[in-house]
């Protein structure tokens, strides 16, 4: 199977054609944006811009090279994705690991390109900072050009380890080759070295409109969601279509949890005091804003949908849904939560 289509980012991609079709697309870029906005597949539309056999430009889709980079089988488009560290003790064995380990990645991707968040502990070791390396240096196999990408750049390794790594990966940034792009991706650039990231010329990758997330979830899922799991999930994943993919229980959990307390404050004070004092202590400060950025969410879509209510009635949710945002301010601070969602849990009775 070939790559999914992006959804949203129009306007980016009209710009980045633009550069792409004047031949100025920076050597060593950085996608920046949000978790799972979709920054490694822009990065790819890109790498087959700059591979296409149709000249500089956007990409034409059609033509060989084209035809290579959806199917992740372009010999000179490199993806560097996190993979699990190599067990082998000595560091051309490690490169070897490395390789194996991002081909198999590749493989999976080819099998189901809707790929799921990559695992916790998976980085990019320094024996994939030592294979990029070599890539960078040999001849394009098929095209004039080779890029690579990577992917999720917070994970390299390199960062805190291995001086000789780190300015292995800085010499080629500060001088790829003539015939090489490099573009990595990164949600949190401040997660990288200063000296790495004054680099790469950076590049903002926005959300997507709740549109373009609908549309993705209701062409791209197997099987579709029933529209009201596919608005909810649409409003949950704020803009992100990788959110949208990757949301499970984590997620739908506060969602789910959000909406039993607002179960609770419809049923009275017996019901959410109750619920209220259910809420775990301390330890749980997380799941406690989780809590609170659901109901916030769920509030939001509560407004949207009476929006031609009578205006007392609109008052009463706005106003409650700053309630929700101000115990969110406060539990960052040292408040009790039980505490909180009781006093948030009447307010909210009241207003809702
Ligand atoms: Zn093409």
């Amino acid at each position: 199977m070939s790559l999914r289509p992006i959804y949203g980012h129009q306007a980016l991609q009209h710009r980045l054609a633009g550069v792409l079709a004047s031949s100025r697309f920076p050597q060593a870029a950085l996608l920046v944006g949000p978790p799972g906005v979709g920054k490694q597949r822009l990065a790819l539309w890109i790498a087959q811009g700059l591979l296409c056999q149709a000249g500089p430009g956007a990409p034409c889709g059609e033509c060989s090279s084209c035809r290579q980079a959806l199917g992740l089988q372009h010999p000179d488009l490199h993806w560097f994705v996190p993979i699990q560290r190599p067990k082998a003790g000595d560091p051309d064995k490690q490169v070897e690991e490395a390789r194996e380990s991002l081909g198999a990645a590749m493989e999976e991707r080819r099998r189901d390109p809707l790929w799921q968040r990559s695992e916790g502990m998976a980085s990019h070791p320094l024996a994939s900072v030592r294979l990029l390396h070599r890539l960078v240096s040999v001849t394009p196999f098929s095209g004039s050009r080779k890029v690579l990408v990577l992917g999720e750049a917070e994970r390299l390794v390199v960062q805190e380890s291995s001086p000789e790594a780190a300015n292995a990966l800085l010499k080629v940034l500060e001088e790829p080759p003539e015939d090489t792009t490099l573009i990595l991706t990164a949600a949190d650039p401040e997660a990288l070295l200063p000296t790495i990231r004054s680099r790469l010329v950076s590049l903002r990758v926005p959300r997507v409109a709740d549109e373009e997330v609908r549309r993705f979830l209701s062409t791209e899922l197997d099987p579709p969601l029933k529209s009201s799991a596919l608005e909810r999930r649409t409003l949950l994943a704020e803009g992100s279509i990788g959110m949208a993919l990757w949301m499970t229980g984590e997620t739908e959990g506060p969602d789910r949890r959000a909406g039993e307390l607002l179960a609770a404050v419809a049923g009275g004070a017996g019901d959410w005091a109750s619920r209220a004092l259910a809420q775990p202590t301390w330890s749980a400060r997380g799941d406690f804003t989780a809590l609170l950025d659901a109901l916030a969410v769920r509030l939001r879509a509560g407004l949207e949908e009476s929006a031609g209510d009578a205006e007392g009635r609109l008052e009463g949710r706005l106003e409650a849904l700053r309630r929700v945002e101000e115990a969110r301010a406060a539990a960052q601070g040292n408040v009790n939560p039980q505490l909180t969602l009781a006093v948030l849990a009447s307010d909210l009775e009241r207003l809702l």
